[in-house]
């Protein structure tokens, strides 16, 4: 792995193997190139394996040293990934730790593209393949900008169902590599969430949904309301969805989903959770009455 220096308009290139015990102060850090490469080597190999090419680490990812008083706003361009000339990291803005999870953010791009996913991912996919793999490395960060909110709030609550979240990360890498945009994803999560619960939703569909195509068309409509939905509200709209009565279609319950995303829309205020039982009241099952033939 290469290190730029950057100092007094001169650029001198560090191979940071070979750097035994060099402590490099940049900014108001402190990093030991030779461990960061062996931390980012050693990530790499655990997550991706015989996928890593050679190469990869020599020739696609390069740290910089930048002169200090360069700094922007928070995780501004720490790491920059383009297709044409791999990663560039920087140091300085972030202690060692966090930078080698954003060499880790960068390489995550570098190995989407060598699947051969990137091209057609859209931003949200790939940051959030992306974002699985510096969470990997033990890095956790929030954001504000877009793509990074919508894709970090998705691979956070999909990390954090069970059923996903314990698999291996090879496993949890390669389903996402199958997938090409932000509902696709949103998809992945009330998949799992319904599995990690056992709410059902999966045996009410085979249930009321006999043909395959309906069943994928319903999965993909809820995909699309719950995209921004946190996990109380996904829950709560899969539970309501098992519970309608045995009469209720596949078609109405699509109508159901179109006036929930209509009337939050409509009343952005509301709160959403009564937009949801509102929506669905006409196919509530009824309660229970036990002496109702008395
Ligand atoms: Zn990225």
């Amino acid at each position: 792995m290469q290190l730029l220096l950057h100092a007094n308009g001169q650029q001198t290139v560090l191979t940071m193997e070979n750097a035994g015990n060099q402590v490099l102060v940049v900014g108001e850090h402190r990093y030991k190139p030779a461990q960061m490469a062996r931390k980012v080597r050693r990530y790499a190999t655990q997550m991706w394996g015989d996928e890593l090419g050679p190469d990869i680490l020599n020739e696609r990812l390069t740290f910089e040293a930048l002169e200090t008083g360069r700094t922007n706003g928070p995780w501004a361009d720490s790491g920059t990934f383009s297709p044409r000339s791999g990663s560039f990291v920087s140091l300085g803005r972030w202690d060692e730790d966090s930078t080698v999870g954003i060499a880790l953010h960068e390489m995550g791009h570098e190995m989407h593209l060598r699947r051969g996913g990137y091209d057609a991912a859209d931003g949200v996919l790939r940051e959030a393949v992306s974002l699985l793999a510096e969470r990997e490395a033990g890095l956790l960060r929030s954001f504000e900008r877009e793509p990074y909110y919508t894709a970090s709030h998705l691979i956070a609550q999909l990390s954090e169902l069970p059923a996903f979240g314990n698999q291996p990360f090879t496993k949890r890498w390669n389903e996402l590599m199958e997938l090409t945009n932000d509902t696709a994803l949103a998809d992945l999560i009330n998949f799992y969430l319904d599995k990690s619960e056992r709410l059902g939703l999966e045996r009410w569909l085979k249930r009321f949904a006999a043909n395959p195509e309906l069943r994928d068309a319903l999965l993909g409509k809820l995909a699309v309301t719950t995209l921004r939905y946190s996990m109380e509200l996904r829950r709560q709209l899969m539970k309501t969805i098992v519970r309608c009565g045995a009469t209720v279609t596949p078609e109405q319950i699509a109508q159901v989903l179109d006036s929930i995303v209509t009337l939050d829309r409509r009343y952005p205020d509301d709160d959403l959770s009564r937009i949801i039982d509102f929506c669905f009241a006409p196919h509530a099952r009824p309660k229970r009455r036990l002496f109702a033939l008395g």
